[in-house]
Parts: C-alpha cells; sequence; structure tokens
C-alpha cells in the first residue's frame, strides 16, 4: 500500500502559473462594452484593477512567473496535501483509486486565498492603498481580508445584509484581519442608500454588494475592486493546485482518468483541471467533470451567450453560460456555487466538449459529505460536496464496470462554518431552511 498522504517540500510550490489560454483550441470571445457591444478596450479595467492584473487577464503566454513575495506566503500553508481516500474507497468497494487535494488546510479554510494573496500583492506593488469588495457568506471576504492584512493595505468588503446577521463568525475572522465589514446594502455609496430609501429593511443581494464595492472603488482614487471567481486571473493564480496535484501523482505512480472539482464561478474547478487539460488538449486520454447544484445549474441547463456579471448590471458583457444575469437561485447551503453565470474559460471548454458538467440536488450532496465525513474524517464546505457526490458516482461505476479508475478531486474547503447547514440535514429539514449567498 502507498501513503495515504502525498507531500510536497516547500521547494516545490510551483514557480508559475499555468494560463490555458495559450492552449485553448479556439480563443475566448472578448468582452464587451454594454453601450456600443464593442469588444472591451482592456484599459477600460483600469479603475477597478491594477495592470498587473490586467496583462494576466488578457494573457495568451503559457507559463506566467509567480512572484517570490506571493510564494512566501502561499508557503504558510502550501504546498496542500495530496490524499488517497484508501477508507472511502473501501467503504465503497469500488476498485477505483481517488485522491483529492485538500484546500481547506488554508488560513481561511478554502482555496480563496491562492487568489486573494496573488491579487493583494499586484495591488500593492503599483501603489493601490486599499481594496474593495463584496461577500455572501464570506469565504471570499475573508480571503481578502487576510490578503490585505499580510500586504498592509486597508480591505473593504460589502457584506449581504442577510449573511452578515446568520454568519457572524465570518465578519469577526474578516475584523481580525483588520477589514472594514459593512452589510449591504449601506449608506456608503449611492447604489446602497437608492435601494435602502425604497426598502429599508432590504436583505441585501450579491448583485447589490457587488454594484457598492465597484462604486466605493470608482469614487477612491486610492482604491481598486477585487473578484474572487470567473475572471481569467483568478483561474490563472488557482492553478497551483493542479501543479501541485501532478507532481504528486507522479510521486504516487498514478494517472489521473477522471478530474472533479464543484463549480461556482469556476475557479477551484479550473485550479485543480487546467494543467490535466493542458495534457488533455495535447492528445491524453482525461475526462473533466464541473459539478453544479441542480438549484443554479448554469453548465447544465443554461445558455452560451453574452450576459452581464452583476444582477445591477454594471459589468462588461462576458461570453459564458448563463442562466440570465437577474436568476434568483432558491437558497440552498452551497452560497458558493449560487452564481448565475461561469467563467468564459470554463464555459468556452464546455462549448468546445474538452469538459463535461453535471448537477445534483443538495440532498445527495449532504449525504455525499456525510460518508465522506465518516470514512476520510474530513467535514467538506457544502459547495465540495458537489465534488465528492460526483466521486462517488464514479467510483461506484467503475465497480459495476469491475474497473481499475484513477479518480483525482479538489476538496475545496471544510465546512466548519456551515454547522447550521449540517445541522438542518440532520435534523432533516434541509428544504425548509433559508440560506445565503457567497
Ligand atoms: C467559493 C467557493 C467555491 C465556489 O467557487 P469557485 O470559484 O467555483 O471555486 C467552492 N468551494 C468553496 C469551499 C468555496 O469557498
Amino acid at each position: 500500500m502507498s501513503e495515504t498522504k502525498v507531500l510536497l517540500e516547500e521547494n516545490e510550490l510551483p514557480t508559475y502559473w499555468y494560463n490555458i489560454a495559450a492552449d485553448l483550441p479556439r480563443s475566448l470571445q472578448p468582452p464587451l462594452n454594454p453601450k456600443t457591444r464593442e469588444p472591451l478596450h482592456p484599459e477600460a479595467l483600469a479603475p477597478i484593477f491594477p495592470q498587473g492584473l490586467i496583462e494576466q487577464e488578457i494573457s495568451q503566454e503559457r507559463w506566467i512567473q509567480i512572484p517570490e513575495e506571493v510564494r512566501e506566503i502561499l508557503r504558510l500553508w502550501r504546498p496542500t496535501p495530496l490524499y488517497r481516500a484508501y477508507r472511502l474507497e473501501r467503504h465503497l468497494s469500488t476498485p477505483a483509486r481517488i485522491y483529492y487535494k485538500y484546500e481547506g488546510v488554508s488560513p481561511t479554510g478554502s482555496h480563496k486565498p491562492n487568489t486573494a494573496i496573488a491579487q493583494a500583492y499586484y495591488n500593492k506593488v503599483e501603489g493601490v492603498k486599499r481594496l474593495t469588495t463584496e461577500t455572501g457568506a464570506g469565504q471570499w471576504g475573508s480571503a481578502l481580508s487576510l490578503a490585505c492584512h499580510l500586504f498592509g493595505l486597508e480591505c473593504q468588503v460589502y457584506m449581504v445584509r442577510i449573511s452578515y446577521q446568520q454568519k457572524p463568525y465570518r465578519h469577526t475572522q474578516m475584523k481580525i484581519w483588520g477589514a472594514k465589514v459593512t452589510p449591504s446594502p449601506s449608506l456608503n455609496t449611492c447604489a446602497g442608500r437608492e435601494v435602502l430609501e425604497r426598502d429599508p429593511d432590504c436583505n441585501g443581494s450579491l448583485g447589490i454588494a457587488i454594484g457598492e464595492a465597484i462604486e466605493d472603488a470608482l469614487s477612491h482614487a486610492d482604491t481598486k475592486y477585487a473578484l474572487g471567481s470567473v475572471l481569467n486571473h483568478v483561474l490563472l493564480h488557482q492553478t497551483v493546485i493542479g501543479l501541485e496535484a501532478q507532481k504528486q501523482l507522479k510521486k504516487a505512480g498514478d494517472i489521473p482518468e477522471v478530474v472533479i472539482g464543484c463549480c461556482g464561478g469556476g475557479s477551484n474547478f479550473a485550479g485543480l483541471a487546467f494543467p490535466f487539460l493542458c495534457d488533455k488538449i495535447h492528445g491524453k486520454e482525461l475526462r473533466a467533470i464541473a459539478v453544479e447544484p441542480e438549484a443554479c445549474p448554469t453548465l447544465t441547463r443554461g445558455k452560451f451567450t453574452y450576459d452581464f456579471g452583476d444582477a445591477a448590471r454594471q459589468t462588461p458583457l462576458l461570453p459564458m453560460y448563463t442562466l440570465g444575469h437577474d436568476f434568483v437561485p432558491p437558497g440552498i447551503h452551497a452560497g458558493g456555487l449560487r452564481y448565475h453565470g461561469m467563467s468564459p474559460l470554463v464555459s468556452q471548454l464546455l462549448l468546445d466538449g474538452l469538459i463535461e458538467a453535471r448537477a445534483y440536488e443538495q440532498q445527495a450532496c449532504f449525504e455525499a459529505s456525510l460518508i465522506f465525513a465518516r470514512t476520510e474524517g474530513i467535514i467538506s464546505a457544502p459547495e465540495a460536496s458537489h465534488a465528492i457526490r460526483a466521486v462517488i458516482d464514479e467510483a461506484l461505476r467503475a465497480r459495476e464496470e469491475g474497473k481499475e479508475r484513477v479518480i483525482l478531486f479538489n476538496l475545496s474547503g471544510h465546512g466548519h462554518f456551515d454547522m447550521g447547514a449540517f445541522e438542518a440535514y440532520l435534523k432533516g429539514d434541509l428544504s425548509k431552511e433559508k440560506t445565503d449567498e457567497s
């Protein structure tokens, strides 16, 4: 039997990010200016993003060097372990060999700091003093709070009001790292004040919070805005996950046949899958499966078209699978998967048949999460439980077919801040519960 954990030395942390744009069979369609419907000039993004990130957003270079200052901070928790799920395999009596990359070991408990650290760095070196962002359940807000603190930047988080009330531990976490957290809608911005005038008790939404964060950044000269998923540069920063996994699987002596990740805006799926998809584009056999909730089925039932990234129609038009920018998903617990759109890179790969997509009901995902917690020990984030569901189904299929199959998935985070969701599941009243957005 080989090792349960395959570990890398700190000096094996990747030195380059992998940019899949260099290898796409068909290049991405450009974002459009919503007023003219002309391709957006990259400079139009300069008021909200630093040059370093705008360059990455449009780069066609295959490899982009990771600054040493970023690697130094990533080393606080990276390289992350690759686990062989022996106990889950035995429980399922499957001939499949299951591996998972565990991103829950980061300080905030998910993959999101991988990009937060990089984004804070590029803002810092260009003299930006303050970053704004939005957060729902708080995973992204806490990652950016940590990153800003480590680079000496101020951080303003607009947190969807209902989540602010329901998830007090998440904003305490952000405040520990020095962020200013404001329930949204707020009096800070015109957008917020307008909503409050109409509805003083408004619960808020991710769309409103994005509007506030962007307006705040645009109205302060020293301030820029940061986004936790969807955009090309965010997915780029997450590829450290897959690049590490490639080295780890090589040590374990296995080659993955199926790569699986849950999909909200697409960043943790992309982070794991893109380096492997590079091999697929160059001829290797591989299946990559993006897993989403049945309640927000962007890839499986959405349309590929140009759409806004936010409900307030403030962003450029992005070419992506979308349920429509005004789609409001039901209140499922996987807050991080409740996004109407999908990263243009992931969308294009699905359109071109390089990846597959699958949707599951949350009940089936919580069942899978509990099987995982009771075999492997780790309580997964509700988002990651979607990947686990797909993994279990693939492993059971391997059993039926009598096939040894190597499955790799991304365990994007732990569920320690999601006990309310697990409590509801255990009580059997999951469907009655109200939840929030990430
Ligand atoms: C935010 C989040 C997701 C969904 O976002 P992606 O950009 O699709 O990765 C998934 N899992 C966890 C734990 C998250 O925090």
